[in-house]
């Protein structure tokens, strides 16, 4: 049986790039791998529209975020942080074990941060060093509008721009420079279509500064060290060496398609699958849909379990469930990385064809017939 891989991480990985990846490994102190991380951070750079510097790092991507609260902040720091799902989460419990003064804003599942919330936050607490954003958050497929938020952020504090661009960064349009964020994160198994295992951190200057004065006890996960590594297009450990020489050849395909072409073509395909669950009558979960990742409600009368059982027994096709409160009740198609028009024609095939076994009424070719008719007028 093929296997179909329809997750916001693990994405799939393109067979050039797994056909460099199983090449003999390299030295990570030779010329040969200088040549390849060059590269890689030059086309980083193009990918997170920046001049700053975009930093490997060899770990997932929470550490690529822990790295930020460590290396940009010391203990006692305010800092504002949305928690709107899973991830949002995750970036108010991790900063408080380092002893940050966290202020949580809390957003409903599905829903997104509003400039309203921003500002009544930074206004209540002037001392702000930094505020984090999740750009999509992944768990309830809400994307944010960043561009904006960051504008106010500028606006009306000193505060630190911090991106969670995990399932973002390849799928959404993102201008670091031109926007003013200060730090992005995302991680290498979600629209970079390789493996999990890197990390990648792109700073501003006034981040950089930062992590002169940082007090925050911190030693692998040292931006300050992995800066410093950088300038020679070198890092301070050892690489995850094969997912680099993996990276080069993904990010050579984005350049080749150009960014703009990658970031409409997630528009399309998101489009399309909302269209194609739309047209068979099932419900969207997320007011302010990501480009990456699509969540739906399970149709009422249908069991989930039975429902992705038979996705993965009988197509092969591994889709997300919901998180926490919605167990069971939503699940979550990602069109995130490696994905044409044609794969989203099979998702949605699949889908029928599941529903109408677990006793849905529809009219079978409704969605696909969604899809194609999105596909074609955009
Ligand atoms: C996947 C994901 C993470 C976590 O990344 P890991 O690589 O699993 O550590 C964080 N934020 C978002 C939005 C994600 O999608």
């Amino acid at each position: 049986m093929k296997k179909r891989l329809f997750t916001p991480g693990p994405t799939p990985i393109p067979e050039t790039v797994m056909l460099k990846m199983a090449e003999p490994i390299i030295h990570h102190r030779n010329p040969e791998f200088n040549e390849i991380f060059t590269r890689v951070n030059k086309n980083l750079r193009y990918l997170f529209q920046t001049e700053q510097p975009v930093l490997t790092l060899t770990c997932s991507g929470t550490g690529g975020v822990e790295a930020t609260f460590v290396s940009l902040f010391s203990p006692g720091d305010t800092i504002i942080s949305f928690n709107g799902g899973k991830f949002g989460e995750r970036w108010v419990k991790m900063p408080k074990v380092y002893g940050l003064n966290v202020i949580e804003i809390k957003v409903e599942w599905g829903k997104t941060p509003t400039e309203e919330q921003l500002l009544k936050a930074l206004h209540e607490h002037p001392e702000t060093k930094g505020v984090y954003l999740t750009h999509s958050e992944t768990s309830t497929g809400a994307a944010t509008d960043v561009k904006k938020l960051a504008k106010v952020i500028r606006e009306n504090s000193n505060a630190l721009v911090c991106v969670d661009g995990i399932t973002a960064i390849g799928a959404h349009e993102m201008r670091f420079d031109e926007w003013g964020i200060d730090a992005c994160v995302t991680g290498s198994q979600k629209g970079l279509m390789i493996p999990p295992g890197l990390a990648f951190v792109a700073l501003s200057k006034r981040a950089v500064a930062a992590t002169e004065s940082s007090k925050m006890p911190k030693f692998y996960l040292d931006l300050k060290r992995a800066l410093k590594s950088y300038e020679g297009n070198d890092t301070p450990w050892t690489p995850a060496v094969s997912l680099v020489v993996g990276v080069d050849a993904a990010l050579q395909k984005i350049v080749e398609e150009g960014i703009e072409n990658v970031w409409s073509r997630h528009r399309r395909l998101a489009n399309a699958i909302r269209a194609g669950v739309s047209a068979i009558g099932l419900k969207l979960f997320s007011e302010f849909p990501s480009y990456a990742v699509t969540p739906v409600w399970v149709p009422e009368g249908v069991e989930w379990k039975q429902f992705n059982k038979i996705l993965k027994g009988k197509f092969g096709i591994t889709i997300a469930g919901g998180q926490d409160d919605f167990t069971g009740k939503i699940f979550r198609i990602s069109h995130l990385g490696y994905y044409d028009e044609l794969d989203m024609i099979t998702m949605i095939g699949a889908l029928e064809l599941t529903l109408k076994e677990c006793g849905y009424k529809f009219d079978l070719g409704a969605g696909v017939k969604g899809v194609l008719q999105s596909l074609a007028s955009n």
